[in-house]
């Protein structure tokens, strides 16, 4: 892309006033919300958006957002995954409400834990289960069983990874190899090289290298890498990683929160994988605070063994809402009547369409950027091909471009996932708005003059 930085912040700026002066009412509440709310927002990163001012919601119905100016988008976001299923689905929706008038938690299951359970094994195909709140939560917890069942104190990650606000996990890689504590995170005391290794993504032999140590308890992984960019892995990468791990006695972790575009059980699946522990969170409850990891009767024996050879006491594994009734019944419908073969189909052929238009709008201009798609999720990437680690990932971002792209489409009906160019297709997104969105990327392009 050759336009100059200055064009790249002329049209930014253009943007800043159009968005200002089209959303009066989004303004005026983040200035209200700024006296009782930290950044004026519920959460602080929720300033990752691209508008100079947050964008507040009045609805979300299914592949569609209502702002409380009265705008509608094209949602792409979708909640950064959360919604992949479409906003509110009305099963879960019928489900919750239900639910609503009958308890919201009691510390105790349900009657529809067995159907749920069965339902989890036949999608993920691992037999035990567990629920907690989020899937920070669940990998936290799948991290510490994995310690207690293994006794080894390390972790292994790749480089570019994110599975939640997971201290452990939170580190990036020195050039010389050496695990750092990832620079941005607050208030850590640790140092996190003490319990967790780091490698490049698709480095079957630095993976090797690592194990062989024999001190690694988990090797934790999404099966791509979707939190810098998209890095999809090179044929025979995981399979190379899960060899490793059985060889070397260290277990498997796959975390499939995202992946799970991929299709039903996700990419591991897909590939034929056979995880340890699976995680699963953000979508799997249509959207309610609801994750859940899964694991093999053999784990299972191992974590039963090893609790009860613990001290009466606490395990630092659970939260008190973690299994509610609320959640559960938000997870069972949306395993029994959202995630249908169906609705996986009309993701997959919707994000198939997308992903065609994308790629058609990009050879027309000869660019040399790529669409990777896992599924109903893709990636904008500013490459010529998938990158292959993070590093490839990081080296083609344009961070003035993409703060542009976004902040471009989002003023003209369209929501791209912050932090990066990710969009999502859910069963619930039409035609019509895969190629408006194409389209518009067009224009947007004709919009930059080269320098
Ligand atoms: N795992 C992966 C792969 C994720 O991308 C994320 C969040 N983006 C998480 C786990 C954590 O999810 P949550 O923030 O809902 O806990």
């Amino acid at each position: 892309m050759k336009t100059s930085p200055e064009t790249l912040q002329a049209l930014h700026a253009a943007e800043v006033q159009r968005y200002l002066d089209t959303h009066p009412r989004s303004v005026a509440l983040a200035d209200e919300a700024t006296r009782h709310w930290l950044y004026g927002l519920p959460m602080h990163w929720m300033r990752d958006w691209p508008a100079p001012r947050p964008l507040f919601v009045a609805e979300a119905r299914g592949a569609r957002l209502r702002c409380v100016d009265g705008h509608v988008y094209d949602d792409f976001c979708l909640g950064d995954t959360g919604a992949m299923f479409g906003h509110g689905p009305a099963p879960v929706a019928q489900a919750l409400a239900l639910q609503a008038g009958r308890g919201l938690t009691a510390m105790l299951p349900p009657g529809t834990l067995p159907d749920i359970g069965r339902r989890l094994a036949a999608l993920f195909g691992l037999p035990r289960w567990q629920v907690t709140l989020s899937a920070t939560d669940a990998n936290r917890f799948v991290l510490r069983w994995a310690r207690a069942i293994t006794g080894r104190p390390k972790l292994l990650v790749f480089e570019g990874c994110y599975h939640g606000t997971v201290d452990d996990t939170l580190v990036d890689r020195a050039d010389d190899g050496r695990t750092l504590t990832r620079a941005s995170l607050l208030g850590q005391v640790q140092d996190l090289a003490i319990g967790t290794v780091v490698v490049p993504f698709n480095d079957a032999a630095a993976v090797e290298a690592a194990l062989a140590g024999g001190d690694i308890a988990a090797v934790l992984t999404e099966p791509a890498l979707t939190n810098c960019g998209l890095v999809p892995p090179l044929p025979g990468f995981l399979e190379a990683v899960q060899a490793a791990c059985r060889r070397h006695g260290t277990l498997l972790v796959l975390d499939e929160t995202h992946t799970l575009s991929s299709g039903p059980g996700g990419l591991g699946r897909r590939l034929g994988l056979q995880p340890d522990f699976l995680v699963a969170g953000k979508a799997v409850a249509g959207g309610m605070p609801c994750a859940v990891y899964g694991f093999t009767d053999a784990v299972a024996e191992r974590m039963a063994r090893t609790k009860e050879a613990a001290p009466e006491g606490h395990s630092g594994i659970g939260t008190t809402l973690s299994g509610g009734l609320l959640g559960l019944a938000a997870l069972q419908a949306c395993l029994a009547e959202v995630m249908t073969p169906a609705a996986w189909a009309r993701m997959e052929a919707g994000a198939a369409r997308l992903q065609a238009a994308l790629e058609q709008v990009i050879a027309a201009r000869a660019l040399p950027w790529s669409v990777t798609r896992l599924g109903a999720r893709m990636e904008l990437q500013f490459c010529a091909r998938a990158p292959r680690d993070a590093r490839e990932a990081a080296a083609a971002m344009h961070a003035p471009l993409e703060r542009l792209l976004h902040l471009w489409l989002l003023n003209r009906g369209v929501l791209l996932t912050p932090f990066h160019d990710m969009l999502l297709v859910s069963p619930e997104t039409d035609d019509a708005a895969i190629d408006r969105v194409a389209a518009l990327l067009d224009r947007f392009l004709a919009g930059l003059t080269p320098a």
